[in-house]
């Protein structure tokens, strides 16, 4: 599915050029740097379905999955590329998790000892949820009759 005002949909489909990292023919997952300015780090990738869903609630298994499969043989091509001892995968889902643009990707950012780099949150939410909230999940989690994805 191509939305045309999404800025990964009009990549894939050829609309403005993309550094591609990995863009093989028929494959459901493709990976591309960020913008220049947008690099966390030497490396940094994004990979994304080349169906367009916006982020983990609404993707579809089988984007999920390619997502999966090419975030790992990105991580360890930063390996095998720079000598990159770790990654760091970050994803951002929804309007409340300051996702950037709307159409799922996954970064992987190469990491080295000493990098300088903190990817790790340092601060705490400060939203409340009453009750019970493990059982909450849980309940939730094993209804069978889940609905829908969320809608935002
Ligand atoms: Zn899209």
């Amino acid at each position: 599915m191509d939305q045309d005002d999404c800025l990964f949909c009009g990549l894939l489909g050829d609309r403005g050029t993309a550094a591609w990292v990995s863009r093989e023919p028929g494959a459901a997952a493709v990976a591309l740097l960020p913008l220049p300015d947008s690099s966390l780090a030497p490396g940094h990738t994004l990979v994304l379905p080349a169906e367009h869903c916006v982020g983990v609630h609404d993707a579809s298994p089988r984007a999920l999955h390619a997502v999966a499969d090419l975030v790992q043989r990105v991580a360890r091509a930063m390996t095998n590329a720079f000598g990159a001892d770790g990654v760091n995968v970050l994803n951002a889902s929804g309007p409340a998790s300051g996702q950037s643009v709307p159409h799922l990707h996954v970064h992987v950012v190469p990491r080295w000892p000493a990098d300088g780099l903190d990817t790790w949150p340092t601060s705490l939410s400060q939203h409340e949820v009453r009750g019970d909230i493990r059982a909450r999940l849980a309940d939730t989690l094993s209804t069978p009759a889940t609905p829908e994805h969320p809608t935002f």
